[in-house]
């Protein structure tokens, strides 16, 4: 659907004056360069009366140029139609009297009337009823040539001839202009209903690369979670036996004895236990079950996010927190782990500010319902994710973060943990401006 007739018709009004305004300029300067060209007519036709007319013809070229010049004025613009009528009777008038003072109806002349009132129908963007008091108006300016023509009409019969055929002319021009009007209103509208299928087909190319984004995603999270199975199965007895065996080897008296040898063994085990932790972490995507029903019960969102926000109070110092909520948030889930996913998405937005040093750190959570699902938007306005980066950053151990400092792990757990609960986490940002990550929550029946 485009928009509204009206609103159709008032767009095609705006760009139809436009069009007058440089068909008013550009007819100007043409009639201009007629009239004086009409010199040459003078001399064939009315030798005798050439310095009159021709003071004539520079006087209304004149008079046209002003009327031009006006035009590039504000009120020339806004009253563009009523000054291109009133300069368009300029050379009516002035060929009017070349009638008058010459031979009336006997004054071949009346071809110059009749050519103007076409001119018009064809070059100028006018309504047809514009054309139509044109052709009128140019048809009672002959009549009061002919009429006060010294000696009055001598032959009447030529006089209406020529009066009908200026009547014909002016007919044939407003019905001429009628079709022109509709043509090219015709046109305009579907010039503008290409613009809007432009539009639309730009929105579908963005939807479907966001599928594509999200179904690439998603593969790429079952290839991990294959490869975590394993890792889990072929990592964790070795690291609970090196554990025990740690936890037996600092039990004896030699242990017991040499400091180093029990430095190492701590060492050792720290070394171990964080092997356990990653692998822990890694069960997520192990075990994930896309489409299975979440584990959970009814929560409230709102909790959730106080609660997430209460956790990260110490990384959010300094930062605005707003947020816009609906009434009701009772969604369907795992609540700690929802939690998890918003602390890891305050942390992160906190960090990358803290780190690129913005002004005036801010984090808004926009949450609402559509189709059924709370929809939750977390917005920075830090320093964004480069295009190159926004595609990985759900991969298991992507970080920008130092060595040590981060795993890479936070958004791909976050990832896994929102694909449980039936919805998609996705990035989007603009580098140097923001970045937004969004996800979406089934509602407690
Ligand atoms: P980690 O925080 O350990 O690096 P994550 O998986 O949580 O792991 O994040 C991965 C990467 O995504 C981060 O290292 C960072 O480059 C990028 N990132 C995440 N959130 C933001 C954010 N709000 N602004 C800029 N970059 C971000």
């Amino acid at each position: 659907m485009i928009g509204s007739a009206a609103a159709l018709r008032s767009n095609f009004r705006e760009e139809l004056r436009d069009y007058r305004l440089l068909c008013s300029k550009a007819g100007g300067v043409t009639v201009i360069a007629l009239v004086l060209m009409g010199v040459a007519l003078d001399y064939v036709v009315y030798p005798g009366e050439q310095a009159r007319f021709a003071f004539a013809r520079v006087m209304t070229s004149v008079l046209i140029g002003l009327a031009v010049m006006v035009l590039y004025t504000n009120a020339g613009r806004r009253y563009v139609q009523a000054i291109t009528f009133g300069w368009l009777l300029l050379p009516q008038a002035m060929i009017a009297w070349m009638i008058y003072v010459t031979q009336g109806e006997g004054s071949v002349f009346y071809a110059g009337l009749m050519l103007t009132i076409f001119a018009v129908g064809i070059l100028f963007p006018s309504g047809y009823w514009q054309t139509l008091a044109f052709g009128l108006a140019t048809v009672v300016l002959y009549y009061i040539a002919c009429a006060a023509h010294p000696g009055g009409i001598q032959n009447p019969s030529q006089f209406y001839f020529q009066l009908i055929l200026i009547f014909f002319c002016a007919l044939a021009s407003a019905v001429y202009t009628y079709f022109n009007e509709k043509g090219r209103f015709q046109l305009f509208r579907l010039k503008e209903e290409l613009a809007h299928k432009n539009d639309e087909l730009a929105r579908i190319n963005e939807n479907l690369a966001q599928i594509k984004g999200q179904l690439l995603q998603q593969e790429k999270m079952a290839a991990v979670g294959t490869l975590a199975a394993g890792l889990l199965h072929e990592v964790n007895n070795p690291v609970n036996f090196c554990l025990m065996a740690i936890e037996i080897a600092l039990e004896e008296p030699e242990a017991k004895e040499s400091a180093s040898l029990q430095e190492c063994l701590i060492d050792a085990r720290q070394g171990m236990q964080r092997i356990q932790h990653i692998v822990s972490d890694l069960k997520i995507f192990a075990y994930r079950q896309p489409g299975a029903e979440v584990e959970g019960r009814p929560f409230l969102f709102e909790k959730a996010l106080d609660s997430a926000s209460r956790l990260t109070a110490h990384e959010l110092r300094g930062v605005r927190m707003t947020r816009e909520l609906p009434p009701d948030t009772l969604v369907f889930g795992d609540e700690a782990a929802i939690i998890g996913v918003l602390i890891n998405l305050f942390s992160n937005a906190a960090l990358a500010m803290r780190k690129a040093g913005t002004p005036a750190p801010a984090i808004h959570t926009t949450v609402g319902w559509r189709d059924g699902r709370l929809h939750v938007n977390v917005r920075d306005n830090g320093p964004g994710i480069p295009s190159e980066n926004l595609a990985r950053v759900f991969e298991p151990f992507f970080t920008t973060r130092e060595v040590g400092q981060g795993l890479g792990l936070g958004l791909s757990i976050s990832y896994a943990v929102i694909e449980r609960h039936g919805g998609v986490l996705f990035a989007e940002s603009e580098l140097g401006q923001w970045a937004a990550f969004s996800f979406d929550l089934p509602r407690a029946e």
